[in-house]
This record gives structure tokens, C-alpha cells and sequence, in this order.
């Protein structure tokens, strides 16, 4: 069974979310603080995706978001935030979450981001396996992992999915909207800022120089390419 774990203090919000989430057909995990959170998570190495709220008793929610990541590049993370903290989704996914949900939300919609992250997780089959390679890259989509010159790059479930779609399209301009719908499902109804956020923290762990990239460069007022 799909095993999801979420974090709020709330308990009444905790519960709603639970109720749906079963309702679902995954099977869940709670936790009230972030200690607690990440104790569960040492617990159940199956969890795929986690739910974080931000605002905690203890540790905050991005604190815990960064120390999943150090040791898990492959759970699926998805910050609960406030509809007042704009800057909130942007801390959220440079700390390494892969989205977002804006509270209040409707269980339909926490869900449908639920399943998306879970796809995307399952998504390559060992049927396709293949090795994509550019200048000093090399992408592994049965193991889907990405070296640079010989060394390991990690990468989150998110950023693999959209040097995939580069490196199946080295040379031509992606729109963020061509790049929202690949990476995120054609029923994700998020920001396109999501994109911009997400290639940001790829430049970070892929380019020689962050401020003058030239793996992924951009294309003003349209979108993204890869390669030189
Ligand atoms: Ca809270």
C-alpha cells in the first residue's frame, strides 16, 4: 500500500486529512512535531510521499523538509502553506520540497498531488531503461540517476524528471508551460513560478557557475533549453 506521512500540529486538520487520505486507498502515518516526523520516517523507510506543515511546535516545517532531503532524494515532499506566506512556496522548494498546497484545501486537491508525485515517483518502468548522455552528463533512467563527469549528482524526483525532458530535447527552447505539463501532469493546476524555482535549484547542482549557466540557459519570455 502507497504510504503517506503527515505532519501537522493540528489535530482536527491532521484528522481531516487522514479520513481523506485512507478514503484514497493510502495508508498513513502521523506526526504532530517535526521530531516526531522524522522519527516515523526512520521507522518507515516505505514512506514515498511526506506532508509537511510549516508552522510547528518545535522545528519548522522547512527545517524539517531540509533534513529529509540530506539523507532521502527520492520522497515525494509536499509543504502545507499559509495563503498569506507568498514566500513561503518559494522557502518551501529551495529547502527541497517538490510542492506545495495552499491551506485551506480540499481534500480532492491534496489528493490529486498525492497521486501526481506517486506517478512521477513509479513513473520509468525497466522496460526503457537507457542511458541519455550530454557533454560531461549522463542520464540513467533504470536507475534514474545522473553522474557529471563520472561523480553522482542527486537529485530530487522533480529535478530528474525535468533533465530527462532536456536531455531527450538537447537544443531546443521548452516553454514552462511545455515543462509544467511534462514534469507535473497535464492536471496540475500550480504556478508556472514552480518551474523557475525547480531549474534554479538544478543550475545549483549541475552548472560550473550558477551565475552564468550555460547547460541550462534561458530563454527570455519563453523558457528553458538544454545544452550549449
Ligand atoms: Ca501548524
Amino acid at each position: 500500500m502507497k504510504k503517506v506521512l503527515i505532519l501537522e500540529d493540528e489535530v482536527s486538520i491532521r484528522s481531516f486529512v487522514v479520513i481523506n487520505l485512507k478514503r484514497a486507498g493510502y495508508d498513513t502515518i502521523e506526526a504532530g512535531t517535526g521530531a516526531e516526523a522524522l522519527e516515523r520516517l526512520k521507522e518507515n523507510p516505505d514512506i514515498g510521499v511526506a506532508i509537511l506543515d510549516i508552522m510547528l511546535p518545535d522545528i519548522d516545517g522547512f527545517e524539517v523538509c531540509r533534513s529529509i532531503r540530506a539523507t532521502n532524494k527520492s520522497i515525494g515532499i509536499i509543504m502545507l502553506t499559509a495563503r498569506t506566506q507568498e514566500m513561503d512556496k518559494v522557502t518551501g522548494l529551495m529547502t527541497g520540497a517538490d510542492d506545495y498546497v495552499t491551506k485551506p484545501f480540499s481534500p480532492a486537491e491534496l489528493t490529486a498531488r498525492i497521486d501526481a508525485l506517486y506517478r512521477r515517483i513509479g513513473g520509468d518502468g525497466g522496460q526503457d531503461a537507457e542511458l541519455l548522455s550530454h557533454g560531461p552528463f549522463v542520464l540513467n533512467t533504470r536507475n534514474r540517476t545522473l553522474e557529471k563527469n563520472g561523480v553522482r549528482i542527486r537529485l530530487t524526483q522533480v529535478e530528474y524528471a525535468i533533465m530527462k525532458l532536456f536531455m531527450h530535447n538537447p537544443g531546443r527552447a521548452l516553454s514552462r508551460e511545455e515543462i509544467l505539463t511534462t514534469v507535473w501532469g497535464r492536471d496540475y493546476d500550480g504556478e508556472l513560478k514552480i518551474v523557475d524555482v525547480n531549474i534554479r535549484r538544478l543550475r545549483l547542482k549541475i552548472e560550473d557557475d550558477t551565475a552564468n549557466p550555460v547547460y541550462i540557459t534561458t530563454d527570455w519570455g519563453y523558457g528553458y533549453k538544454w545544452g550549449i
